[in-house]
């Protein structure tokens, strides 16, 4: 993992030792030796990620977090607060101006590491869909959703004692509905079958061990991207440390202060939204331009692609692989008699009977105008030409209905199917053929099938 790293401190002895101990590790550093540096620092070159001394000369810790968290230029760089051990305070007043985790002094070495390295591959994951989202021209404004990200955060606390499971019920209670298990297994399920934001594993089981759940909840689908806030036994770095190792986004030391749990959470809570709403709006995007707005088939551009895929499938498998193509016969006259919009109807309404024709398997897609291909896979040319033939009767015989004008339209289709054999050579040679059956079924009368000579 490699990664920029400033470290901010005003007493230089501090800056040399965190520096040579993250060099060893082959991270690149920065250093900065008061406030106002390290905003220069991130205005102008990009870092990944900073080491914050509270106590400082003029602006302190506090102050700059601040700055950062509000600029929305560096609001992701994830903050490390470096605090006293006597301070206890500090570490909530740092959570609280946005700082993403702490450290306390002496540094210890393994903390340093593996705090670091968990922050950083939270931040490539943020990074990468922030950068997805940015190319796609979505605003990332939009995205941030700050003003309801504390809102209602539901929260999944498993944990193998009822007294702690009530005191941190008690602790979490205004920003987050805890339900709370205490069978790991079941917890399991409900994480995977449940929208939680957070799940907080406590390790004060008797005879489990709560980092196989925590592998668990890593590796199911569903719960690759809840994040998990272990609480673990003091002295016990060891556990810390594998924690991390397996993707647990943070932990938090017994005796547990509140207002740390609470703030250690609403930062996990709050990054959990962010990356949620950037996945959704990039999936958004992705299928945005393989969809045709009109009608919701999907895009030429889409077909193209995927037609290549089933057909070396289809291929390799030898398999049949057939596809129809059809165009509404006579459209022009629909749009020059009743207009754009009621041809805009006709060609939604066409799509859906296509739709609904189609197998789940199948693939329909509006290819232009007014012609619509469907790439039927595992289907011989007798099955097609079947398909065909149930579509060209669904649209001839049922009117399309026009409710702004009132009018009910009697429109048919001409078809051209062709299926893969020896003779075929490319997906586009499949395609042609059955353009070439389709402009036969137009020549040879319309509202007809006509197979492609196998
Ligand atoms: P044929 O039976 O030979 O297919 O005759 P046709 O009139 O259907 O074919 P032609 O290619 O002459 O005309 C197709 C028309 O489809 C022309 C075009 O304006 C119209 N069209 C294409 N896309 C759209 C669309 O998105 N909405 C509407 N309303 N019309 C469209
Ligand atoms: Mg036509
Ligand atoms: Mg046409």
């Amino acid at each position: 993992m490699t990664a920029r790293i400033l470290v901010v401190d005003d007493v230089l002895a501090n800056l040399k030792l965190l520096e040579a101990r993250l060099l060893a590790e082959y991270f690149e550093v920065l250093t900065a030796e008061n406030g106002q540096q390290a905003l220069d620092t991130c205005a102008s070159t990009q870092v990944d990620l900073i080491l914050l001394d509270i106590m400082m000369p003029g602006m302190d810790g506090f102050a700059v977090c601040e700055r950062l968290k509000t600029d929305k230029r560096t609001a992701h760089i994830p903050v490390v607060m470096v605090t006293a051990l006597d301070q206890p305070s500090d570490r909530v007043r740092g959570l609280k101006v946005g700082a993403d985790d702490f450290l306390t002094k002496p540094v210890n070495d393994l903390q340093l590491i593996s705090r670091v390295k968990s922050l950083l591959r939270l931040k490539t994951l943020s990074d990468e869909l922030r950068m997805r989202a940015e190319t796609a021209t979505i605003g990332v404004e939009d995205l941030r959703g700050e003003g309801r990200a504390e809102d209602a955060a539901q929260v999944l606390l498993v944990d193998g004692r009822a007294n702690s499971q009530e005191r941190i019920i008690r602790a979490l209670k205004p920003v987050a509905e805890v339900s709370a298990m205490s069978d790991p297994q079941a917890a399991l399920f409900e994480a995977s079958e449940n929208p939680f934001d957070l799940v907080i594993v406590n390790s004060n089981f008797d005879d489990y061990d709560p980092l196989r759940l925590c592998s668990q909840l890593r590796s199911l689908e569903r719960t690759r991207f809840l994040p998990i806030l272990l609480i673990t036994e003091q002295g016990n770095d060891d556990m810390a440390v594998r924690a991390l190792d397996l993707g647990v986004n943070d932990y938090i030391v017994r005796p547990i202060d509140p207002n740390e749990l609470v703030a250690r959470s609403l930062t996990q809570i709050r990054r959990k939204r962010f990356n949620d709403r950037l996945r959704v709006s990039v999936q958004q995007t992705i299928e945005l331009a393989v969809t045709d707005p009109l009608t919701g088939l999907n895009n030429r551009r889409y077909l193209d692609n995927h037609l290549k895929v089933l057909f070396n499938r289809a291929r390799t498998r030898e398999r049949p692989l057939s596809i129809l193509i059809t165009d509404i016969d006579c459209f022009k006259q629909v749009n020059d008699t009743y207009g754009h919009d009621a041809g805009d109807e006709v060609l939604k309404q066409f799509a859906s009977r296509i739709r609904s024709t189609a197998r789940g398997a199948d693939l329909a897609c509006r290819y232009g105008g007014e012609e619509f291909v469907v790439i039927m896979p595992d289907t011989s040319s007798d099955v097609a030409a079947n398909v065909a033939e149930r579509l060209r009767e669904a649209v001839e015989t049922m009117p399309f209905l026009l409710k702004e004008k009132g009018i009910e339209l009697g429109v048919t289709a001409s078809f051209g199917i062709s299926s893969l054999s020896a003779a075929v050579e490319t997906p586009e040679h499949l395609l042609r053929q059955a353009d070439r059956a389709l402009y036969e079924a137009k020549n040879s009368g319309r509202n007809r099938v006509v197979a492609a000579a196998a």
